[in-house]
């Protein structure tokens, strides 16, 4: 039974819900980054020398194993992240013995020694960039250093033109159970225009493939209001996308980051708005998508994702994210956590390397959450899945959020974007369609900087 609010609403301090400004949207951790530094660092060193909790209700943390792979084929106008087009082979044995080096120094910590991994992901970037001749050297070195034994996941994303049939065989003996096919659209003309690598015609030639392959799950990646999106084309897009039956869809609303071309093309042109569809327009795309799929018996299992069947399609890796587990990121840029301390390893290749090299550990920033920020952390990841349990919350940490989130809470619910239905605190659709611009309502004050950098 719904209940209806208790507490006061305040003043909303929501960004303006309009125009596609520039700048982060999407919020994946808590604190925001700008808030991890470079002297925190000997924080994440000190929590390496303990071994792990233990004593939690919910026992020790998983632990996790990301990887981060830095090279793509072509940089698409859109992307953030940090990656290379330029490097030769040589650079790129470098790299992946730098990757050796780092795995080699934090399983010797009494962090992570003895430990198993629970779940690993191969991002980037491009893993699929890499030969299989580069792909069998890492893999090798990294069981050798951390056995897979015990993972029940192993992710890995790929580019359409990246993959070969005998690549994705090679990938699949590697033991990868879920592959991530960064389709992002089925349009021709809106892959160019946004300097997306591949084309149409290689995206259906590697899903045949990964599927002779026998991926126990193939994820596939859309992004709804790209460049030139038009109403007529992301429909036909969606319904491309059915016709290919993946197990799970992940479906991302563009955003325009600072450090995009894009974001520099609208400077040099004196922009403010980007050229790409409102958040309206994006949440409205979004939604269509996921009620084509659903049509087909899919099921919406978070803000931007569609599942096939729930009961055998799992997300491990981004659950235990969400959810507190041991993150050991390795590589260029990438993001971890470790014994309750963020970090982030350097975002510049040579300086990476180098350190690696030293025989130092990479890591660039860190900071350690207090107590409150772990739960508003896990609470907010917890609203991007839908809904959370207050008596699980309340278990976990000691304080049911019903009471410690009155306020916001009640705003929300007063908006129709949760719904409060005994233990269960849900997101609605509508909620869910636009759910990181609602969550700076959870954050503390000093971290409400508008734009989550
Ligand atoms: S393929 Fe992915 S990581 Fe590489 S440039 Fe494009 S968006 Fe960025």
């Amino acid at each position: 039974m719904s209940v209806a609010p208790t507490a006061p609403s305040r003043p909303s301090t929501l960004p303006p819900a309009q125009a596609t400004t520039p700048g982060n949207y999407f919020i994946t951790n808590y604190p925001p980054f700008a808030f991890w530094k470079p002297e925190f660092v000997p924080e994440l060193f000190d929590a390496l020398e303990r071994p792990p909790e233990t004593g939690s209700p919910e026992g020790g943390p998983p632990l996790g194993l990301y990887v981060h792979i830095p090279f793509c084929r072509k940089r698409c106008h859109f992307c953030y992240f940090k990656v290379y087009t330029d490097k030769d082979s040589s650079e790129v044995r470098a790299y992946l013995d730098a990757l050796l080096a780092e795995l080699a120094a934090y399983v010797k910590t009494p962090a992570l020694a003895g430990r198993r991994v629970r779940f690993i992901y191969f991002g980037g970037g491009t893993p699929s960039y890499l030969s299989v001749e580069q792909l069998r050297y890492l893999t090798e070195g990294l069981k050798r250093l951390l056995p897979w034994d015990a993972a029940e996941e192993i992710t890995f994303e790929a580019e359409p033109g990246t993959l070969s049939e005998a690549k994705l065989h090679a990938i699949r003996a590697l033991g990868v159970t879920r592959l991530s096919l960064g389709i992002e659209h089925f349009d021709d003309h809106v892959l160019e225009i946004n300097g997306r690598a591949h084309r149409s015609k290689e995206i259906y030639r590697a899903y045949r493939w990964a599927q002779e392959a026998g991926f126990p799950q193939i994820n596939i990646d859309l992004i709804a209001g790209m460049v030139e999106e038009t109403e007529d084309r992301w429909r036909e897009t969606v319904a491309r996308a059915t016709e290919l039956r993946p197990d799970s869809v992940t479906v991302y609303q563009m955003e325009v980051p600072y450090n995009t071309t894009l974001y520099q093309r609208m400077k040099a042109e004196g922009r403010l708005v980007a050229p790409v569809a409102d958040w309206e327009t994006k949440r409205r795309w979004v939604d269509h998508a996921y009620r084509e799929f659903e049509r087909l018996g899919y099921t919406v299992t978070s803000g931007t994702t569609v599942v096939r069947d729930p009961a055998r399609v799992k997300f491990i890796y981004r659950d235990g994210l969400f959810s507190g587990a041991d993150i050991l990121a390795i590589g260029v840029a990438s993001f971890g956590h470790l014994g309750g301390v963020h970090y982030q390893n350097h975002h510049d290749f040579g300086p990476y390397v180098e350190t690696v090299r030293a025989g130092r550990l990479p890591v660039y920033r860190a900071l350690r959450p207090t107590p409150e920020e772990r739960y508003i952390r896990e609470f907010i990841l917890q609203l991007k899945l839908g809904g959370v349990s207050a008596s699980r919350f309340a278990r976990k940490f000691g304080a049911d959020p019903r009471a410690q989130f009155a306020g916001p809470l009640a705003a929300l619910h007063a908006q129709g974007f949760l719904v409060m239905d005994g233990d269960r605190i849900g997101v609605t659709r509508e909620g869910l369609l636009q759910i990181d611009r609602l969550l700076l309502e959870f954050f503390k004050p000093e971290h409400r900087t508008g734009r989550y950098a």
